[in-house]
């Protein structure tokens, strides 16, 4: 095999291993040489042919209802992701960033947090959540009875977006396969998502903060529970009350579950 398509292959390997992690588990009716239908297109004449209707004779919901899916266990360390990663450039927002911003702390927390992307501070020393934002997230941290070295604290996206913008969907769809391979290691037993960006992009759901705040969700088996962002806080300190109610409630969770 020529050294071409070796490397061809390794690629896509990577891409596809790429995918799974964000949960593609098989492309469905695509056959080779398929026309490929763009958008804003008429239909072509010939539409394939209409799947099979399920067949709900055996169960009410049985055949709707996707099965849940389990976190796969990993036995990679942070060191193997981050070295992965190395000095990223495959989404544009390696073009104004300083530092790439890596998950940090307790690699066997119970507890973590997910913020959206790095701002000005974290760029510049390359640590999630040190700037405003992440004092205030550092007092939350402590108002819950823990030290930050003993959560974990990343981000959906490692690089800093110009101007502190959200990330797209397609720059956070690049970077958030790392972040999931680093649940995936440490597994840990709650999940704080801060704010939409984080919500949206582990929750895969249309949903908004407001609607989903303080209701415990499910990643693969991890509870998640979507609060108000910290900066969001700076912006509106009326809204702490409702962001500590969500989180008395992962601290109850946590208490209970203590082993
Ligand atoms: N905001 C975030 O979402 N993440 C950080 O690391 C800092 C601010």
């Amino acid at each position: 095999m020529t050294q071409e398509l070796q490397q061809l292959l390794t690629e896509t390997k990577k891409q596809l291993e790429h995918l799974r992690i964000l949960g593609v588990e098989g492309i469905r009716g695509v056959t080779v040489n398929a026309p490929v239908r763009k958008r804003g297109l008429p239909p072509p004449l010939t539409e394939p042919a209409q799947a099979t209707p399920p067949d709900l004779s055996s169960s009410l919901f049985g055949d709707l209802m996707p099965a849940p899916v389990a976190l796969t266990p990993s036995t990679e360390t942070f060191e193997q992701i981050h070295c992965e990663i190395g000095d990223c450039t495959r989404c544009p927002l390696h073009q104004e960033r300083t530092h790439v911003v890596h998950t940090e702390g307790n690699r066997k927390a119970r507890l973590m947090f997910v913020g959206e992307a790095p701002g000005a501070d974290e760029d510049a020393q390359a640590r999630p959540f040190v700037g405003r934002a992440g004092q205030l997230l550092t007092k939350i941290i402590e108002a819950l009875g823990l030290k930050r070295e003993e959560v974990l604290i990343g981000n959906v996206n490692r690089c800093r977006p110009p101007g502190n913008r959200a990330p797209t969907t397609e720059e956070a769809s690049m970077c958030k396969p790392f972040l999931l391979r680093e649940i995936a290691v440490v597994q840990p037993e709650v999940i704080v998502v801060l704010g939409n960006t984080a919500m949206k992009n582990l929750l895969d759901t249309r949903e908004g903060i407001t609607r989903l705040r303080g209701r415990f969700q499910d990643y693969k088996g991890i509870k998640v529970m979507p609060t108000f962002h910290p900066a969001y806080l700076l912006r509106d300190p009326s809204k702490k009350r409702e962001t500590w109610e969500d989180l008395k409630k992962v601290r109850d969770y946590l208490d209970s579950h203590k082993q």
